[in-house]
């Protein structure tokens, strides 16, 4: 049975940890060859290391790139042509959530900044170089692969809904990926190129867990979760995997929530 994205090629940021790792072995399972991109090398050569010993039949590489540099996204990008002759699934998903991000009055414009670079502008560079690579995949019926390609970038379902435990430079991040892939996946979509987010609900991986790091907090939290669970990030990755598959293949500019029911609730089950 060939896989749900057999033969693609997919660049996934952030592949050494939470969502990312579990993405990586996926789309690995799933038929892609993957390039896994990391500002930590040694994270990305651990779940380099798992894609190859699960799935040996797939291409596989990790590299070293800071998604706060546009250099760097480039460089991952090329890397991802040169290995594998094309980009099909871009997944813009690394980001960062800073101990020191807080409200309006006590957070630093160096946080502020830092954040914004890696989670707006980050995205925004992943897009474009994945737009150039994409533009030029060659078609190859034989081995269902097509022009165009899917990119998806990861949101928060803190852009959606507000919260009285703030991060402000973090949850503003979150919105301008929502509203800049709306409008990338409009100006692309004759292309062949489709755009989504994908909306997270809180998730058991380090970037939340390593905030909330008390009782207290998890409880303050968990209080408002339908599901009454913080969600597990290859449950986001199931969802990454539909955006990149040619199973959404009418779907674009959507904010696509995988957040266990949180942004449509109001009371909770007791
Ligand atoms: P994680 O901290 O487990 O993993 C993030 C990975 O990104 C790490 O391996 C880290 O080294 C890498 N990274 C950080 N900065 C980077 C940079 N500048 N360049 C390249 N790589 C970098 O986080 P996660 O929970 O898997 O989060 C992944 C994405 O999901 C993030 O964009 C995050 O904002 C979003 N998200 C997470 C949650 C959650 O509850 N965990 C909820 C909503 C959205």
């Amino acid at each position: 049975m060939p896989g749900r994205i057999q033969n693609k090629a997919a660049l996934i940021t952030g592949a050494g940890s939470g969502i990312g790792l579990e993405s990586s072995l996926l789309f690995a399972q799933e038929g892609a060859n993957v390039l896994l991109v990391d500002i930590n090398l040694g994270a990305a050569e651990k779940t380099l290391a798992l894609v190859k010993e699960r799935f040996p039949n797939v291409k596989a590489a990790a590299i070293k790139a800071d998604v706060g540099k546009e250099a760097d996204i480039k460089a991952a990008v090329d890397k991802a042509v040169e290995l594998f002759g094309r980009l099909d699934i871009m997944f813009n998903n690394a980001g960062i959530m800073h101990p020191e991000d807080d409200n309006a009055l006590n957070t630093e414009e160096r946080i502020w900044d830092l954040t914004m670079q890696i989670n707006v502008k980050g995205v925004w560079w992943g897009c474009k170089y994945a737009i150039l690579a994409m533009r030029n995949n060659p078609t190859d019926e034989a081995r269902g692969l097509h022009t165009g390609g899917s990119i998806i970038n990861t949101a928060s379902f803190v852009a959606l809904m507000g919260a009285a435990t703030p991060q402000l430079a973090y949850t503003a991040s979150k919105g301008a990926v929502l509203s800049m892939t709306r409008e990338l996946a409009m100006v692309h979509a004759r292309e062949g190129i489709r755009v989504n987010s994908i909306c997270p609900g809180p998730l058991k991986t380090p970037l939340l867990m390593d905030f909330l790091n008390t009782e207290e907090k998890r409880n303050r939290r968990l209080v408002h979760l339908p599901m009454g669970r913080f969600g597990e990030a290859v449950e986001v990755a199931k969802g990454a995997l539909f955006l990149a598959s040619d199973d959404s293949s009418y779907m674009t500019g959507t904010d696509f929530k995988v957040d266990g029911g949180l942004t449509s609730c109001y009371v909770t089950p007791l």
